[in-house]
C-alpha cells in the first residue's frame, strides 16, 4: 500500500496527519535534537552515508546516545522511500534526546524520539535554475538573540548539565571578553559598595520579569542600581552574588569557581532583597487580580 506524505515515529509508519509525539519531547520543549534531510532520486538515495555519518557526529556533540549499530536508520529510511508514493523524495530525519519531564538538565534514562518523513522533492521552477535568484547580505547574529524567550535552548542545556555533572548548580555565561551576561535560567546580580549591578538589558540577555521586580524591591529598600556592563573579575570581587528567576526567585552565590564570593556566605543585601521580594509578593499578585 502506497501512503501520500508519510511519517515514521519510534518504529511506526503513519500518515503525516496522524504523527503525534509527546508534548514533552526535549525535541519540542527545548529543541534537543539532531536532524538531517535526504533526497531519493527515483529510489537512490543521494549520500546517504555521509548523512549518516554527520548524524551521528551530530548527535554524538550533544551527548545523545542512540544506537545507531543495533538500530540502523538506513532500513528504515529504505522501507519508507519504498512506501510513499512519490518517485523523488525528500526524507527528513529528526533525532531528539526524547520524552522526559521537562528539565533543563540533561535526563540519564532517556529514550531517543526518531521521527522521520517522507514527502515529494520540492521543485525549484526552470525559469529560477536558468536565471538564477537574488540575495542579501545580513549580518550573522545565530544566535545572539537571547532576549527572545526561544525554544531552541541546546546551549543553554548542555551548560547546565555540563555545570551538573561537575558538581555546580549552574553557569554564568560570559563573553571571550570576559563580560558577564546571565546564567543558563536566570539572570545574575552582584553588590558592590553597597550598590546593586546588573549586566545591560541588551539583547544578549534575557529581560528577566524578576529582575525588573528586584529593581521595585531595590528602590524600597533603599539600594541604589547601576544597569552596567562588568567583567569576570567583579564578579569574581563582588561583596554578593546572587540568581534571579521566576522559579528561583532570589538565590545566592556563594562561590564561582571554587573561588568563595567575599567571605562565602549568602550575603546581607541579597537577604534583605529577599525579604523585600516575598514582602512585596501578596500585593504583587493581588495587583494582578489573577
Ligand atoms: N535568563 C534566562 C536565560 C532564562 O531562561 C530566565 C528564566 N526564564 C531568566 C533569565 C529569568 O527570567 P524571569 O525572571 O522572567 O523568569
Amino acid at each position: 500500500m502506497t501512503m501520500p506524505e508519510l511519517a515514521y515515529i519510534n518504529g511506526v509508519f503513519c500518515p503525516i496527519g496522524e504523527a503525534m509525539v509527546s508534548i514533552d519531547d526535549r525535541g519540542f520543549q527545548f529543541g534537543d535534537g539532531v536532524y538531517e534531510v535526504i533526497l531519493s532520486y527515483d529510489g537512490h538515495l543521494f549520500q546517504l552515508e555521509p548523512h549518516i555519518q554527520r548524524l551521528r557526529r551530530s548527535a554524538d556533540a550533544i551527548q545523545l546516545t542512540y544506537d545507531f549499530d543495533g538500530r540502523p536508520l538506513e532500513p528504515v529510511i529504505r522501507e519508507g522511500v519504498k512506501r510513499c508514493e512519490f518517485s523523488d523524495v525528500m526524507v527528513y530525519i529528526q533525532l531528539t534526546r526524547g520524552v522526559a519531564p521537562r528539565d533543563h538538565t540533561m535526563p540519564n534514562d532517556c529514550i531517543p524520539t526518531v521521527v522521520m518523513t517522507f514527502r515529494a522533492r520540492p521543485q525549484i521552477p526552470r525559469q529560477m535554475r536558468t536565471d538564477g535568484v537574488r540575495l542579501m547580505t545580513l549580518l550573522d547574529t545565530r544566535w545572539a538573540n537571547c532576549y527572545v524567550k526561544a525554544i531552541t535552548l541546546l546551549p543553554n542545556i548542555l551548560a547546565k548539565t555540563e555545570a551538573v555533572r561537575r558538581g555546580y548548580y549552574d553557569v554564568v555565561f560570559v563573553t571571550a571578553t570576559y563580560e558577564v551576561r546571565e546564567c543558563s535560567s536566570s539572570n545574575i546580580f552582584i553588590v558592590r559598595d553597597g550598590r546593586l549591578v546588573f549586566p545591560p538589558r541588551t539583547e544578549s540577555v534575557l529581560h528577566g520579569v524578576t529582575q525588573r521586580f528586584l529593581l521595585e524591591c531595590a528602590a524600597g529598600i533603599d539600594v541604589p542600581v547601576d544597569e552596567q556592563i562588568f567583567h569576570v573579575d567583579l564578579l569574581r570581587g563582588a561583596d554578593e552574588v546572587f540568581m534571579s528567576s521566576t522559579v528561583v526567585e532570589v538565590l545566592g552565590v556563594h562561590s564561582i569557581d571554587d573561588q568563595p564570593i567575599a567571605d562565602g556566605k549568602v550575603g546581607p543585601v541579597t537577604r534583605r532583597l529577599y525579604e523585600e521580594f516575598q514582602r512585596r509578593l501578596p500585593q504583587s499578585i493581588r495587583g494582578t487580580g489573577s
